[in-house]
């Protein structure tokens, strides 16, 4: 088992998040991944910095024109005559049927909601975020990688709600689509398991006409609750694809129990599925305090959530993604990797 991570995902400091109806407190903070850090430090875990691995792998999932507002747009929207906020935060939503001339048009395009704001460091810590996931899946590319080896990416900020060409849900970079494709090289069928509270609607839009990467989603109903627009039963991939994207919506105020019936029925399909490699995108907002939880996860539940995954017996590369009780992140990191490390 390897850990990877990198200091300077901690430079997005996110000040704004405009949410149903209202100014919200940022919740994806620098902090989350400093509590995280602490997890394997406890433990007597060595955490492997990431080596920068480049741009192509990314510009193989993300359009390039958004790849470069998300690194420039911060210099074009300062340079705006008019005084502007901090950080690139729109409130008009074109994502097509725009000329995309000029940064308020752009950031009309490329920010898809009000909770991925841009600032002067942020693109910094979404490059090394990638990075780091893709350092994992390096590894699983090498020829001594081992059958059954685990890669954990401590990784901020999340990537499963970005889109090819726009960043929404704190999300910019699709770090479980950014790996799939460039595990592809060498692993034929990839099946991604993403328990995180909320659907990752960037993942399967990505994938939805696909059947080498299968998505499979343990998540809140989206109705009235984010991503809104994806998440259903009913969506069930396209042409080849169909079959091949499988959500489990669970109804809002699940016990634990129930989401691991969800969960179960998830790996039963990446089993039918028989992948080479598997992507685990966690969120450890599903935990009964978090801000954003309608589960209901013990600490306990992680630990058992881990050993699950690891009965799968198959290389895997875990992306921690979102999870916004800060104080709780060390212990429930903690008790996944003890699940792991377990007999
Ligand atoms: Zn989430």
């Amino acid at each position: 088992m390897k850990i990877y991570s990198h200091e300077k995902q901690k430079l997005h400091k996110p000040k704004s998040y405009f949410s149903r109806g209202q100014m919200r407190q940022p919740q994806e903070m620098p902090e989350r991944l400093t509590e995280l850090l602490k997890a394997p430090e406890t433990m007597g875990l060595k955490v492997t910095t990431a080596k920068e691995i480049g741009i192509e792998p990314i510009l193989a999932v993300h359009d390039f024109d958004y790849v470069e507002f998300l690194k420039h747009g911060y210099e074009e929207w300062m340079a705006l005559d008019e005084e502007m906020g901090e950080e690139i935060q729109t409130t008009i939503y074109v994502p097509n049927n725009n000329s995309g001339l000029g940064i308020l048009a752009k950031a009309a395009m490329y920010q898809a909601d009000g909770s991925a704001p841009i600032g002067k460091h942020s693109w910094t810590s979404i490059y090394w975020s990638a990075q780091t996931a893709l350092n994992a899946a390096d590894s699983l590319l090498d020829d001594e990688a081992e059958q059954n080896d685990i890669q954990i990416c401590l990784t901020r900020p999340a990537g499963h709600h970005a889109r090819k060409n726009a960043a929404g849900g704190f999300c910019y970079l699709n770090n479980a689509a950014i790996i799939a494709e460039h595990l592809r090289q060498k692993f034929k069928k990839i099946a991604i398991i993403d328990t995180d509270m909320h659907h990752g609607q960037g993942i399967q839009e990505i994938f939805y006409d696909r059947k080498d990467v299968l998505y499979t989603s343990v998540h809140g109903s989206p109705i009235n609750f984010y991503p809104v627009v994806a998440g259903h039963e009913h969506e069930k991939g396209h042409g080849e694809g169909y079959g091949y994207n499988i959500n489990f919506p669970m109804p809002h105020g699940t016990d634990e129990v129930g989401f691991f019936n969800y969960v179960d029925k998830s790996i039963s399909n990446v089993k039918l599925f028989n992948p080479d490699v598997i992507i685990h995108v966690l969120g450890f907002d599903v935990y009964k305090d978090d801000p954003q939880a309608k589960c209901n996860v013990s600490t306990q539940g992680f630990k058992t959530l881990a050993q699950k995954l690891k009965a799968l017996n198959k290389p895997m590369i875990v992306l921690v993604e979102g999870g916004y009780c800060i104080e709780k992140l060390d212990e429930n990191l903690q008790a996944f990797l003890s699940g792991l490390i377990s007999e």
